[in-house]
């Protein structure tokens, strides 16, 4: 079987959805080559203001609404000092944050991506990949299928499976894990709905309410700081949790330990050497990870997706700087969030001797 498209995307995250819509909306006919998640939740629930006028702009905008997500109207944080500190985003010139249900989230951009025309093939493996005549031709499926596509987009989350077998370089800044926990209300959580950062010696902790009801935690540190096998248990949890107050005092009595084991996924700062390459490019994850102090991967991911699609678009209307310039913009956003991330890590003093934070010290 041959599927001739203008674009093939692999993935269908955040980043890969957007692309696709946004090329779809150009004219292009787009494929997505996706993954099921093999997770129960996904990973990352708090979205900026700054996303609302790109989820205008990829009509998703009403049924975003529709879904009742929970607005976020500020942020509580313990960060450089033991008592807590309020922003509220009432003084956000686009208004509050939110904490969504990010499986329905995506859902929804894969059913936008779908109703624009773009085709998705699901859990197949490329097996070869080719250039023939200017055009990629990439087989599937035991080679049954194979798909000729103009351009290719790395969606692919940090796993860079496309950058990686273009033998592109990763280059990472840290080591940082999240020891991540979706707790179970014990009542109807009737709690404010901010977001509450928290650093310790070790690291620095998040939570969240979702709008199940549940509370996602995400306690970021390095692993080499810890054993593996003990935080991973409902004991090292606890113990890990003893050394926070204000996160303590949101969780206990009010939230029971779920029945599986806590998540350890990588969360540090990583990005590609580069960024493009012939006929294709990165956006999203693929092309640069953030440390999720930042809360605007889902968002950047959205920007990147984007911006890609008018690349693209200029590219295959022969703008041979076009590509040139989408580098030049993400390593000028990958920049803008080092130093943003070295002021905030620097601005945390009260442990210069502890490995987690010496190493910040170095950002
Ligand atoms: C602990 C933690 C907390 C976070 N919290 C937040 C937050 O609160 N707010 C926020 O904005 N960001 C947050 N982030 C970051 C955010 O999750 C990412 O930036 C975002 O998911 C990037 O979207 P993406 O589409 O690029 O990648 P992903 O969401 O990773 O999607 C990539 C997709 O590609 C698929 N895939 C991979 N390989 C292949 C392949 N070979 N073929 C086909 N498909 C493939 C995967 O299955 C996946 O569906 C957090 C990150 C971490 C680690």
């Amino acid at each position: 079987m041959l599927h001739s498209v203008d674009i093939l995307i692999i993935g269908g995250g955040s980043a890969g959805t957007t692309t696709a819509i946004f090329l779809s909306q150009l004219g292009y006919s787009v494929l997505l080559l996706t993954r099921e998640e093999k997770v129960k939740q996904k990973i990352g629930e708090s979205l900026s203001p700054f996303a609302n006028p790109i989820l205008k702009k990829l009509g998703v905008w009403d049924t975003f609404i529709a879904d009742g997500h929970l607005p976020c109207y500020g942020n509580k944080s313990s960060w450089g000092k033991p008592q807590l500190d309020y922003y509220d985003f009432i003084n956000h010139p686009l208004g509050h944050a939110w904490h969504i249900d990010r499986c329905l989230f995506e859902q929804r951009l894969m059913e936008r991506a779908i109703e624009l025309g773009v085709e998705r093939i699901n859990n197949s493996s490329i097996v070869n990949l080719d250039k023939v005549k200017g055009k990629w031709q990439i087989q599937i499926d035991q080679g049954t299928t194979t798909i000729s596509a103009k351009f290719i987009v790395d969606a692919s989350g940090r796993n860079h499976y496309w950058a990686r077998r273009q033998g592109i370089k990763r280059l990472h800044d840290d080591r940082q894990v999240a020891l991540v926990t979706f707790l179970t209300a014990k009542h109807l959580p009737l709690e404010d709905t901010s977001s509450l950062v928290e650093a310790v010696p070790d690291g620095w902790w998040y939570s969240a309410l979702l709008p199940n009801g549940c509370l996602v935690t995400a306690f970021m540190t390095d692993l080499d700081l810890h054993q593996r096998p003990e935080i991973l248990q409902k004991s090292g949890w606890y113990k890990l949790l003893d050394k926070t107050y204000f996160t303590a005092e949101r969780i206990h009595d009010r939230y029971s330990f779920p029945d599986e084991q806590p998540l350890l996924v990588a969360a540090n700062s990583s990005r590609l050497q580069n960024f493009y390459g012939e006929d294709w490019l990165a956006v999203g994850d693929a092309a640069m990870s953030y440390d999720p102090l930042s809360s605007h991967g889902l968002t950047m991911a959205m920007v990147s997706g984007r911006d890609a699609a008018q690349v693209i678009s200029a590219q295959l209307n022969g703008d041979r700087q076009a590509l040139d310039s989408y580098a030049d913009q993400m390593y000028s956003a990958y920049s803008h969030y080092a130093a943003m991330r070295s002021q905030f890590y620097h601005s945390e003093t009260r442990w210069p001797n502890f490995p987690y934070w010496l190493r910040r010290a170095k950002f």
